[in-house]
Order: structure tokens, then C-alpha cells, then sequence
């Protein structure tokens, strides 16, 4: 196996997303999977589909590419407002897509009627992020017009938090969004079918006693991915928080002195060279760096301490004799360094295993029902 390589492991995806589907479940809320962190990787899509993920959903065209590229014919949604430039691409492979600007959807509907399609437009409305989103004011005014083109129909309307504020949604920010649903339906005509609350960040609310109202779809990434609420950071219980590891191969051990802070030349290392002096008493080297990951987004083995990283070297202090070269080292990532690590080009991904493959190994006796594809 090569290295560095990120493993994947899809039935721990499977199994997350079915924990959120059944939770929420209940409350009336559908599960979006989002793609956005994994580069929409076609395998990972597809566990969460496995898991009830009733559609998939990405903030990058060229990953609602690659998805359907790979076979996916199932509703994917852009949940970032198209690029102008982007209209046709965006009718082309998307049913749906998350809208703030009139122009925008103009070029939709334009290139909708081009292509000899109707394409489903989502208003995303501004509740305090203060990332995109159209003000609640505003609304109406928008969903009447885009009631009007021809080309588009409207969808629904959706909500994003912690995004840029970091603050997830309170009880009173849940209920003014489910108001909006109400009028936008009263003043424009069309049943909402999409009432889309926000993202993980939304679980402590979904999750919590109060009713979800309107609210009928949650776009979950992280917590499905790595099984964390993104605001606190901690673990959902229940969930797998270890589906990806990051692997990356040692390529020298030793003692070293630690950098001296006249050797702080270059901003990107020195961001780094965190560690107390004394604090380890050996060192490897690793070969990745900044190229592959968010380095201060790696959880370190334990007893280990980050020394510092640059492009291509990762440095890190040991307590005990450190590994030999040539052997491999396991990292857990945040949501950012994975993220990076699945868009490095020389990483590998590779899956422990497969969805449709391990039901099998427990299927002893049942053979005969087994459809090998
Ligand atoms: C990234 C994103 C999501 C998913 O966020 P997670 O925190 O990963 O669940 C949902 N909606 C929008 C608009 C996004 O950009």
C-alpha cells in the first residue's frame, strides 16, 4: 500500500449516516449528504446513500461532476450559489442548487430552457451567519420573482450556520426560518418542498427537545464524516469518529537539537515550531507536509508532540525510541486537514472495506439470496 494514503473505512459512513437518518428520522428531517470535504468521492457518496442519505449535495460543480461521471443518478444538489459562469454546467448535472442572486437564476432559467429542463432553485436566507443568504426582508420579493421565470421552479428555501460566526442557530432563529416558510408559501403560491435548517451544526438544536417545526432536511458533512458536532467539537455518541485515518511513512529517526528561533526565517514553518524545548527527547520524520494536510489538524500518537512541518517534512518528538524508517504512522484528521489530505494528488484513498461486500462475510447460510454483482 502506498503512502501517504488516507483510509477509509465506508461502513463506519454507513453506519454514521444511519445513526443521523434514525435520529432525526422521527422529527420529520431528512438527511442531504455532503460530499464538499471528500472531493465528492464517488464510494463515499454512495455509503451515505447506503446509510438513508435521501440525496447528495456539494458545493463544487466539478465534484457534482465526478459523482455523476462515476454512475450517480440520484438527486445531487449545489449548495453553493452557482458561478454565472457555471449556468449551463449547473443545469446540466444538478436538479437543484442554492441561489442569493436574481442574475444568477436568470442564467438558470436561461439555460434550463436551453437544455429542456426545469431546474429546482433553493433560496438561501441570511439568519445571522452572515456568510451568503438573501435577508429574510428580501425574501418574498425574491421567491415572487423567481416564481415567475420560466425555466426554474421553486424549490424551497435553506438556512446555513457556524460557517463564518462559528455560532451555531438558536430555538428563536429556527423558529423565525420555519415562519419564512410559512409566508414565502402564502404570499408566492408553491408548497415548499425543501425546508433545509442547515448543517452538522444543526444537531444540538435537531436533536434537542424542542420541536424542528417546517424544518424537513438537514446537509450534513462533518458529523457523518468524522462523527463530531462541528461548533463544540465533540463526538456524537454513538458515532464512528475514526472512518478516515491518514497514514504517512517514516524516512528518518534520530535526536536532534530543537530549532533555535534564529532559524525562524521562513512565517510557515515558524507557525509551527510550537513544541517546549525538553519536551521529547527523539524525533522522526515523516514524509508529508503542508502539500498533503493541514498539519495542526492531525491528532499527533500519543505521548508524540509536533515539532514542526514544512511542504514536504513532518516533524514529530517521541518519548520512546521512535519507529523505524520505513514504518508507517497513524494520524485521526479534523475536518479541515481532511479536506486538504482528500485533495492532495499524492495521496492515495483506500477502503478497509467495501459496503457491498461485507454484508456477505456475514451472511454465512444465506448464500442463496446473495446477489454477487
Ligand atoms: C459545507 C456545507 C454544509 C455541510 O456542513 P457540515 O458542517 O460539514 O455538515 C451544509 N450546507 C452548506 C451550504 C455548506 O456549505
Amino acid at each position: 500500500m502506498s503512502c501517504p494514503r488516507i483510509e477509509v473505512d465506508l461502513s463506519k459512513i454507513r453506519r454514521n449516516t444511519q445513526t443521523l437518518v434514525k435520529r432525526l428520522g422521527p422529527c420529520g428531517v431528512g438527511v442531504t449528504g455532503v460530499t464538499k470535504a471528500v472531493c465528492g468521492h464517488p464510494a463515499i457518496a454512495q455509503a451515505m446513500l447506503d446509510g438513508g442519505a435521501v440525496g447528495l449535495a456539494d458545493a463544487r460543480i466539478s465534484n457534482v461532476q465526478r459523482l455523476r461521471a462515476a454512475g450517480m443518478t440520484g438527486p445531487i444538489t449545489l449548495i453553493r450559489s452557482p458561478m454565472l459562469s457555471q449556468a449551463d454546467q449547473v443545469v446540466q448535472s444538478c436538479e437543484e442548487s442554492y441561489n442569493t442572486e436574481i442574475l444568477v437564476i436568470s442564467a438558470l432559467a436561461a439555460a434550463a430552457i436551453r437544455n429542456g429542463s426545469v431546474h429546482g432553485i433553493v433560496l438561501m436566507v441570511e439568519m445571522g451567519d452572515l456568510r451568503d443568504g438573501i435577508s429574510p426582508e428580501n425574501l418574498a420579493d425574491v421567491a415572487k420573482q423567481v416564481v415567475q421565470l420560466s425555466g426554474v421552479a421553486l424549490k424551497g428555501i435553506g438556512a446555513n450556520f457556524a460557517c463564518l460566526n462559528g455560532l451555531g442557530p438558536t430555538a428563536l432563529q429556527m423558529a423565525t426560518f420555519c415562519d419564512l416558510a410559512n409566508e414565502i408559501e402564502s404570499k408566492c403560491g408553491p408548497i415548499l418542498k425543501v425546508v433545509s435548517g442547515g448543517n452538522s451544526a444543526n444537531l444540538p438544536w435537531a436533536l434537542g427537545e424542542r420541536a424542528t417545526g417546517r424544518v424537513n432536511d438537514l446537509r450534513l458533512g462533518e458529523a457523518i464524516l468524522l462523527g463530531v458536532e462541528p461548533v463544540s467539537g465533540d463526538r456524537i455518541g454513538g458515532m464512528h469518529a475514526d472512518a478516515f485515518t491518514l497514514v504517512a511513512e517514516v524516512i528518518e529517526t534520530g535526536a536532534k537539537p530543537m530549532p533555535s528561533p534564529s532559524a525562524r526565517i521562513d512565517p510557515t514553518t515558524e507557525r509551527l515550531r510550537i513544541v517546549k524545548t525538553g519536551a521529547a527527547s527523539a524525533r522522526m520524520i515523516l514524509a508529508m507536509g503542508y502539500q498533503d494536510t493541514d498539519i495542526p489538524g492531525l491528532s499527533m500518537p500519543v505521548g508524540s508532540t509536533l515539532i514542526g512541518a514544512t511542504s514536504d517534512h513532518l516533524v514529530i518528538g517521541t518519548p520512546r525510541t521512535p519507529p523505524k524508517v520505513g514504518s508507517e504512522v497513524r494520524f485521526q484528521m479534523n475536518y479541515t486537514a481532511l479536506m486538504h489530505a482528500m485533495a492532495a494528488p499524492d495521496i492515495e484513498v483506500e477502503f478497509m472495506c467495501n459496503p457491498h461486500t461485507q454484508p456477505t462475510r456475514h451472511s454465512q447460510g444465506k448464500i442463496d439470496t446473495l446477489a454477487l454483482v
